[in-house]
């Protein structure tokens, strides 16, 4: 396993790399979240000698059972998933990240959080729902600014940039879109923050679209077996 989770991370290194070529881009401004979840601890030491630093996982409960085995400090931990406003204090000790604040008030919680534990920042992006799917969480455009004024006012909470879960298409070219407005928001709302976009089999696109974080899974792990 270690051996194909090299091969892979290198093959995926590689595409991100001339992705970035290819849109005129720095490959080192992009960053790989290796997408870890439902993979067992053993899975995460293998992929961290293979070079791994950056592990997404979409469950508190999960990835603190992960992180207590393999160490807060060996790698960085990003939240990836809806949080839920009562585990937010264990994610406030446990990620470095989250890339999924989606509400007025899961931020006034977290704020709120980082100042009782003593927690001096947190990095937060803010996931967006462009597609409108009533299924799938983040805020509405429309709902942005508001979230995104009352993240200025925070002192503990670092507004760092956007994310999206675009609906799935096979096809990456009917994703662009989506990419593309993500961008266009990121430049109204937080010039230069990140852009966190792409998934196995759309990241070389969401690159081109200027993502800053791809979350790959899939390509670097093989398929999962559970969700
Ligand atoms: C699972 C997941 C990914 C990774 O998906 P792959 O298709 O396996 O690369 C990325 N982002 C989020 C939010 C996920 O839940």
């Amino acid at each position: 396993m270690e051996n194909l989770i090299r091969e892979n991370l290198s093959e995926v290194k590689g595409t991100i790399q001339r992705a970035a070529q290819k849109s005129g881009r720095r490959a080192d401004e992009i960053k790989l979240v290796a997408v870890s979840k439902t993979h067992p601890p053993e899975v995460l030491r293998q992929s961290l000698a293979a070079g791994a630093r950056i592990f997404g996982e979409n469950k508190v409960q999960e990835a603190d059972r992960k992180i207590s085995e393999i160490g807060r400090d060996k790698a960085a931990w990003h939240l990836i998933g809806h949080l839920q406003t009562n585990k937010a204090r264990r994610a406030v000790k446990l990620f470095d990240v989250i890339h999924t604040l989606d509400s007025v008030e899961l931020a006034e919680r977290l704020e709120r959080i980082c100042i009782e534990e003593e927690r001096s920042q947190l990095s937060v992006l803010v996931q967006i729902d462009l597609a409108g799917e009533a299924t799938k969480n983040g805020v509405k455009e429309n709902d942005l600014p508001n979230l995104a004024a009352f993240l200025q006012t925070c002192e503990r909470l670092k507004f760092d940039g956007l994310m999206i879960i675009p609906p799935f298409y096979e096809d990456a070219e009917q994703v662009r879109p989506f990419f593309k407005r993500l961008r266009e928001l990121r430049d109204e709302i937080i010039p230069n923050g990140e852009l966190s976009m792409g998934m196995s089999h759309d990241f070389e696109t969401a690159i081109e679209e200027g993502a800053t974080f791809v979350r790959v899974g899939t390509a670097i792990f093989g398929q999962r077996h559970t969700q």
